[in-house]
């Protein structure tokens, strides 16, 4: 069951029924002549709207902020959080509006505008966001849902006349996401010494997002419980993150669903060449969030929601225990995802080492991410296109030598072995710059490489025909291409 516009969804508006303490309810600023770049028909979908509904005057109105969401409470939320390691205090919705939480055939998804305008949160900023950055966080919700990996989605992107001033003049745009949920690890920090807020917080999400820890006993029980969950969950995206080569860029405590969904795409970055520490953020100039650093920070993330919790009066030795599983969890999704990616069933002796051994190999040679998994699968019969993403393919060839013994322990059938590893080893990713492109044309209003890379990255385990231009290493240009926190 579709409606065919978007003032005809069923609203409710849960977060607005918490305390005011925890949001401003204000209405967003519209644009200047804003004009819908793109709107995406799946996530459409995931509301209950229409195909038909995109193309009404009545959804740009709402997508700009011109207009609120019939029977939605527009809002802002607050929020704490650690940034780059260092408490910093009050942060919140700077430039994002949530419209209101739509109860849509795929259970309840809240609709936020991002870029909308000034709030009370937004400190010295303008309360804008760029074409370039939207673009940027259009594409990337897309191409993570495409991956399986979970993330918030993103339901259209709207442009404006308003200049807005970054190194350089650029333009406004908004982006209407998708989520069940903005709510942060710094939603919590914030109250780290409010224990009835804390506690109403709390019991917010565990409701409508962990039911499953309410029986797990008295209060206490129920905060560690949902700690356990918050764990596992986040170890869980963040060991996708690893086997796709997905870089967060700014995984600051702000930044972190405590759902455990990719959220709040800035200076992100899918790895071309690999580098072990590769830093996809030019403003991060420490390297704190750099690809091999992504598993403890996000342990370090969750200390900080941990330590917050205990102002419930949580013994603290308890939350440690909840956090010291992250480890496991940890390597036990990431040795999955490994698993799938080589063509294995199950782990051996020495995989280890031969994972080990794969890294540093890719990284010596700066050989491609996607493509080195990609062509793995079909290698032992045609070694020829996987030997040539490397420069030395001498050493390329001793790692596959170890590998046909590896893959002739287990003596797999090779058709279902290669049909496994293409499905969970992608062609397209989100290269930096093919996201550059669909930047280019948007800026001149152009939403075809929006298009086309929607296409591709909404499926990106199948081949394409005609699309080779996309599923190829970086070109030359793309290296000076650089990333960092303007938005
Ligand atoms: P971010 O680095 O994008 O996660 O943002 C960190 C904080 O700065 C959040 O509170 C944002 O809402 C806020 N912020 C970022 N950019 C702007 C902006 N242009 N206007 C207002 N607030 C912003
Ligand atoms: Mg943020």
């Amino acid at each position: 069951m579709t409606v065919d516009s978007i003032q005809e969804l069923t609203v409710a508006n849960s977060f607005a029924h918490l305390p005011p303490a925890f949001y401003t309810k204000l209405p967003a600023t519209p644009l200047t002549r804003p004009r819908l770049l793109h709107a995406n028909t799946s996530v459409a979908g995931l509301l209950g709207l229409s195909a038909k509904a995109l193309d009404r005057s009545d959804f740009l109105d709402v997508c700009s902020g011109n207009v609120a969401l019939s029977g939605g409470e527009t809002l802002s939320a607050v929020y704490s959080g650690h940034q780059f390691g260092n408490w910093a205090g009050r942060l919140g919705d700077g430039r994002a509006h949530l419209l209101g939480e739509v109860t849509g055939p795929h259970g309840a998804l809240e609709i936020q505008l991002k870029g909308s305008g000034l709030t009370p949160y937004s400190r010295t900023a303008d309360g804008r966001a760029v074409v370039r950055s939207s673009v940027r966080e259009y594409l990337a919700s897309e191409a993570m849902a495409g991956l399986g990996i979970p993330t918030t989605r993103a339901l259209a992107i709207v442009v404006g006349d308003d200049a807005v001033y970054r190194e350089v003049q650029e333009r406004a745009a908004i982006v209407a996401r998708v989520s069940p949920t903005f709510i942060r690890f710094g939603s919590f920090e914030h109250w780290w010494n409010n224990p009835e807020n804390m506690r109403v917080l709390l019991d917010y999400c565990v409701a409508k997002f962990y039911p499953e820890c309410q029986n797990a006993g008295g209060p206490r029980d129920v905060a560690l419980a949902f700690l356990r969950h918050v764990v596992e969950r986040s170890a869980r995206l963040v060991a996708d993150w690893q086997t796709v080569g997905f870089c967060h860029g700014v995984m600051n405590t702000d930044n972190m669903s405590i759902v455990g969904l990719t959220m709040d795409y800035g200076p992100y970055g899918f790895m071309d060449g690999f580098q072990i520490d590769y830093v996809c953020n030019h403003s991060d100039v420490q390297g704190r969030y750099a690809w091999n650093a992504q598993p403890s920070i996000m342990h370090w993330n969750l200390y900080r929601l941990a330590s917050s919790l205990a102002v419930l009066n949580i013994d603290e030795d308890a939350l440690r225990a909840e956090l010291q599983r992250f480890e496991a969890e940890f390597v036990a999704a990431y040795r999955d995802n490994l698993l799938r990616k080589f063509g294995w069933r199950y782990w051996q002796e020495g995989d280890e080492k031969l994972v080990d051994d794969w890294w540093q190999l890719l990284h010596a040679q700066r050989a491609d991410f996607t493509l080195c998994f990609r062509r793995l699968a079909q290698a032992p019969d045609n070694p020829d296109p996987w030997l040539a993403l490397f420069v030395d393919p001498g050493a390329a060839l001793e790692w596959f030598a170890a590998y046909k013994q590896r893959l002739a322990l287990e003596g797999r059938l090779d058709d279902e072995r290669i049909a496994g590893m293409l499905g969970v080893n992608p062609l397209y990713v989100l290269r930096n710059h093919l996201a550059e492109q669909a930047i280019r044309a948007a800026q001149n209003g152009d939403a075809g490489e929006i298009r086309t890379l929607l296409k591709l990255l909404s499926d990106p385990f199948t081949e394409h025909a005609g699309y080779d231009a996309y599923a190829q290493v970086a070109p030359d240009w793309a290296c000076q291409l650089e990333v960092s926190c303007s938005s």
